[in-house]
């Protein structure tokens, strides 16, 4: 499933390719549904406009439009974004956008759990998929302080606190389990207990553990299209996700003794960390 950062390397590939002001020329809209009906009337309400711009919230793109609307995307499982020019339909090509360049956007998702809606841009946070979300990991009032507050009074480990979209969004399963060992807190602790330096500390490596999947992701693109079919992990060299009985690269620890990296189960999702160092 593409996680923020291969969302957001995304946005930053149509934003490159596409120079906004773009008037899109002609839409193909080529079934019904993904995991929601398309929108209605989705080929009038876009033909003949201007994207203006491309944003993304939490693992949404959003295409601004000069109508005043605000075409969402989500990528589901499995969808990827192709952007390329004169290409034939292919199997599992559900929406085709092309631009008067002659450019062209296309929505692939051969498991179809994406989803696209339009909006009016000023109802955007109010909207259905947005309305419950927390506060942006990269946004700059995203902090110490502010994490704090979210998991002030909650008994729940951290680790599941800080997958839940309400506390922040955008931070899947491998990077908190990455944010949690950076930061030195166990992903047993519980979440209440993370205030002051300690949420500091927590929110930076967040920050960070995206921040460089994003560069590791933007260096790795290759017209967009990953050779797979399918939009993959950008980090493959995890410090703790994975790595279950290997020696931690932090720790001095006699591996034999303390036994490595430990996996365990958290809400039917595995955690990684090491329990030398993540108190
Ligand atoms: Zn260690």
């Amino acid at each position: 499933m593409p996680e923020l950062p291969e969302v957001e390397t995304v946005r930053r590939g149509l934003e490159a390719a596409i120079k906004a002001p773009a008037e899109i020329a002609k839409v193909d809209q080529r079934r019904p549904d993904l995991r929601v009906p398309f929108p209605k009337n989705l080929k009038k309400r876009l033909e003949g406009h201007n994207v203006t711009g491309f944003g993304r919230r939490a693992k949404y793109l959003l295409l601004y439009i000069s109508s005043g609307e605000v075409l969402i995307i989500h990528l589901g499982m499995s969808g990827r974004i192709l952007i390329t020019k004169g290409h034939k339909p292919e199997k599992h090509d559900h929406l085709i956008m092309t631009f008067k360049t002659g450019q062209q956007v296309i929505l692939n998702d051969p498991r179809r759990f994406g989803m696209v809606y339009l909006c009016k841009e000023d109802e955007l946070e109010a909207h259905k998929a947005f309305a419950h979300l927390g506060p942006e990991p990269l946004g700059n009032d995203f902090n110490g302080p502010v994490l704090a507050a979210r998991l002030k009074g909650k008994n729940t480990p951290v680790k599941l606190a800080i997958l839940d979209q309400k506390t922040v969004v955008g931070v899947g399963n491998i990077y908190a389990c990455e944010a949690l060992f950076k930061a030195g807190i166990s992903p047993l602790r519980k979440a209440s207990t993370i205030q002051g330096a300690r949420a500091e500390k927590l929110a930076a490596s967040i920050r960070d553990v995206l921040t460089r999947a994003i560069k590791a992701g933007g260096s790795s693109l290759k017209d967009y299209r990953q050779t797979d079919g399918e939009l993959g992990y950008f980090q493959h060299n995890f410090k703790v996700y994975d790595r279950a009985g290997e020696k931690c690269r932090s720790c001095d620890c006699d591996i034999q003794r303390t036994g490595g990296i430990k996996r365990i189960t958290q809400s039917g999702r595995s955690t990684f960390y090491c329990p030398r160092k993540q108190k």
